[in-house]
């Protein structure tokens, strides 16, 4: 495996990477959290993008992932995609929660994209327990990494919180 897998903390706005991903919501119409951030630094194209996707797809289902332009981002690109609210483990969250990731790499992948920087996805105000969602999301990044052939050189993911940062650390030794 050629890709390097790395912990990093900060804002994702500001990474010169060529995708950043988004946790977006299902209808990608913008929201809070990370989803805010992403727009507000990314001017209006992003969001003209979102809707043009949302005319012809109806949104965005949980776990599946859409590409836009990064806008104003130093990212080229922005990769949405929507991770599941958490529900105490009933809902087959680890399942779409693996998707949204594997989804993502896969899109960066097809576009020959050579860096990604992943969000703490759901890990916000979706709730999900950061520990199982960092350990889904490494996992469902290797795996994908093992499968197929890829242009990615980077994976970057990127912690906003002291806690999550710690645990990605653990996990990427
Ligand atoms: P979700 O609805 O998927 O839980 P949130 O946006 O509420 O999405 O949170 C997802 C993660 O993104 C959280 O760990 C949150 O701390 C983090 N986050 C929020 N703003 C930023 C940012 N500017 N850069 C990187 N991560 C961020």
């Amino acid at each position: 495996m050629h890709t390097k897998l790395e912990a990093i903390k900060g804002d994702i706005t500001k990474l010169d990477v060529d995708a950043v991903v988004n946790a977006a919501n299902n209808s990608l119409l913008g929201g809070g959290g990370v989803d805010g951030a992403i727009h507000r630094a990314g001017g209006p194209a992003i969001l003209e993008e979102c809707k043009q996707i949302r005319a012809r797809q109806g949104g965005c289902p949980t776990g599946e992932a859409v590409l836009t332009t990064g806008g104003n981002l130093p990212a080229s690109y922005v990769i949405h995609t929507v991770g599941p609210v958490w529900n105490g483990g009933r809902k087959d969250e680890a399942t779409l929660l693996q998707n949204c990731y594997y989804n993502s790499v896969r899109i960066a992948s097809e576009k020959n994209l050579q860096s990604i920087a992943f969000p703490n996805i759901s890990t916000g105000v979706y709730g999900y327990p950061k520990q199982q969602a960092a350990e889904v999301a490494v996992q469902a990044v290797k795996e994908y990494l093992q499968k197929n052939e890829t242009s990615l050189k980077y994976v970057l993911f990127v912690c906003f919180d002291d806690d999550n940062y710690t645990l990605y650390q653990k996990l990427l030794v």
